[in-house]
């Protein structure tokens, strides 16, 4: 069913007229619309605004009844995790979670992604489930599975963090993300689709350059917004746009603007607030759906704990803080479970409560999402390249790297089903983001080499470097 959509998208969409691709988008839009916001997406969210100030002893508790839970359910469904030990009995809900999660060895992308159905519960009903993949922070495409209720659950999260600054569900918005609405080969406006069920307004990230830029701002300015979401580096562009033509939004306009997907820097975040004269409020979140941080007005990332237990392996630690690569437990991951996921990423955890007042785990900064843009020969700085490979599944591992402008340069770890047409595939991926003008290289290699902190970039680009 994935690869009839990813057909349509590819073969057809391109060539339907704008009105159409706008329908297109509307449809898109009310599918989206329905499967996040369900009726358990409304009940778990009522619950939790209704419980704003939940003790970090009463999110313990509730924390270890869902991970006994879960964790029972896993050894009676789950293939791979049969052995479970059974969950502690200790009475204190924080050395039971300690113990029972100390019994479990941390789960790596790679064992899951080498038998992802040995992850899958017997329980779930697979016409229920929703099918997605990552590219993760390896470059490296995974399988994934989502119940209605973890998604419903994700959302929620999203929306008690985007209510608290007074976005509604229902507002309309514009937003900025991956997603291939306009045409490669479009040269003139509109760079932007529309979704009418939603009020949405979906911007191209692949349009930007500096003479397009100047569009953009116009329609900033004239479609109708309370919110603004998605990829910092792109919104990051369009504010910079807005203030070099002297037309920041009026203070008060937008209730938020909610970057997730990309680490946020604190450049982009002064240059954002001040285009679109509003507050920004980050999140960190993954395409598992095993975790949830949300920013408060502190500038701290707060898990959100009836979601999520988030674990630091501590590499270095002071009075004030411990950092270390997390180990994520989903807590509403019931269809495919993972215990103590090695997501890729670094976190720095506060050691004192945040002055904000929300009890429990805070984080100072999580890091693992900084990539670098590619720029082509036209001038266009293109982010998020990693989802190149998001589909690619006959690929292990990918970088892509730049030296200049003329080319870039693809390292590919093949699986052993790569084949000329996977090459093709991933030619065509590149090609409908950075156009026919940029040569592409591509090179089959044994390994990948990470980075001194040990960390993996999907892209590294000498002349587009994270900060344009
Ligand atoms: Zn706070």
């Amino acid at each position: 069913m994935n690869r009839f959509y990813n057909t349509l998208n590819q073969e057809l969409y391109p060539r339907l007229p704008t009105s159409f691709q706008n329908l297109a988008c509307t449809l898109g839009g009310w599918m989206r619309y329905r499967s996040r916001f369900s009726a358990h997406f409304h009940r778990t969210l009522g619950d939790w605004l209704a419980h704003p100030n939940r003790s970090v002893d009463e999110l313990h508790e509730l924390q270890r009844s869902r991970l006994d839970s879960m964790l029972l359910a896993a050894r009676d469904n789950v293939a791979y995790y049969r052995d479970l030990a059974r969950p502690s009995q200790k009475k204190d809900p924080v050395q039971a979670m300690a113990e029972t999660l100390s019994e479990i060895p941390p789960l790596e992308k790679r064992a899951y992604r080498d038998q992802p159905y040995a992850f899958m519960s017997r329980k779930a009903l697979r016409p229920r489930l929703y099918a997605a993949q990552t590219s993760g922070t390896t470059g490296t495409a995974l399988p994934l599975w989502h119940s209605p209720e973890t998604l419903a659950e994700e959302y929620a999260t999203v929306w008690r963090m985007r209510q608290q600054v007074g976005a509604g569900v229902d507002d309309p918005y514009l937003s900025f993300a991956g997603q291939m609405i306009v045409p490669f080969e479009q040269e003139t406006p509109p760079f932007w689709r529309t979704n009418y069920y939603a009020g949405q307004t979906l911007f191209s990230i692949y349009h930007m350059t500096p003479k397009n830029l100047r569009a953009y701002v116009d329609a900033v300015h004239t479609a109708p917004a309370r919110y603004v979401q998605g990829y910092p580096s792109s919104i990051h562009l369009v504010a910079r746009a807005l203030l070099e033509e002297g037309r920041p939004l009026p203070k008060g306009k937008l209730a938020g603007v909610f970057t997730s997907s990309e680490s946020l820097l604190a450049f982009q975040r002064e240059t954002i607030e001040k285009a679109f004269g509003a507050p920004i409020r980050d999140r960190y979140g993954v395409s598992e759906f095993a975790v949830s941080m949300t920013q408060c007005d502190e500038g701290r990332l707060h898990v959100d704990m009836e979601f999520c237990i988030v674990e630091v392996e501590v590499a270095e630690e002071t009075e004030e803080y411990e950092t270390g690569p997390l180990l994520i437990t989903g807590l509403s991951h019931d269809a495919t479970p993972m215990f103590r996921y090695r997501i890729g990423d670094v976190g720095t955890r506060a050691k004192k409560p945040c002055p904000c007042g929300r009890a429990g785990d805070s984080f100072l900064e999580v890091d693992g999402r900084i990539e670098d843009y590619v720029l082509t020969p036209d001038g266009r700085l293109v982010g998020r390249m990693d989802h190149v490979f998001k589909e690619q599944l006959e690929v292990a591992e990918a970088q892509i790297l730049q030296r200049d402008t003329s080319e870039v340069e693809v390292l590919i770890v093949p699986r052993d089903n790569y084949n000329e047409s996977s090459q093709r595939s991933v030619i065509r991926e590149i090609r409908s983001r950075l156009g026919g003008e940029i040569g592409i290289r591509i090179r089959l290699v044994g390994a990948i080499a990470r980075e001194p902190n040990g960390k993996f970039r999907a892209v590294k680009s000498e002349v587009g470097r994270n900060a344009p």
